[in-house]
């Protein structure tokens, strides 16, 4: 998927079709061809267009994956985490002070 997002790109920065690409792991001997596949970009363009979505001024963040084989390698985790706890933390604070008489 981060070829084709690559491919993606440079089809846009160089204006012309670009169908594959390589993709060349540490330790192999040799690079793989990636195909451009239509739906698997059409689904990353989806995915792109939600959180930018949630991105907009008082729409809250999506929902943590949880999922340890996602999350764990994500480069995002601490930022994510970090977000994710102080929002929580504000959830909490709100609902405790409209629970108390007087405020
Ligand atoms: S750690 Fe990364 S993969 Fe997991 S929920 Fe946060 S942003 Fe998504």
């Amino acid at each position: 998927m981060q070829v084709s997002l690559y491919l993606l790109l440079m089809q846009e920065r160089y204006g012309q079709v670009i169908e594959s690409g390589l993709l060349w792991y540490l330790g192999s001997l040799s690079p793989q061809q990636v195909r451009m596949v239509p739906p698997e970009i059409q689904a990353l363009i989806m995915h792109r267009n939600i959180l930018a979505g949630h991105m907009m001024p008082g729409v809250p963040l999506p929902e943590v994956i949880r999922e340890p084989w996602a999350c764990d390698k994500c480069f995002q985790k601490a930022a994510c985490a970090l977000s994710h706890k102080v929002i929580a933390d504000a959830i909490y604070l709100q609902s405790y002070l409209c629970q108390q008489p007087g405020l």
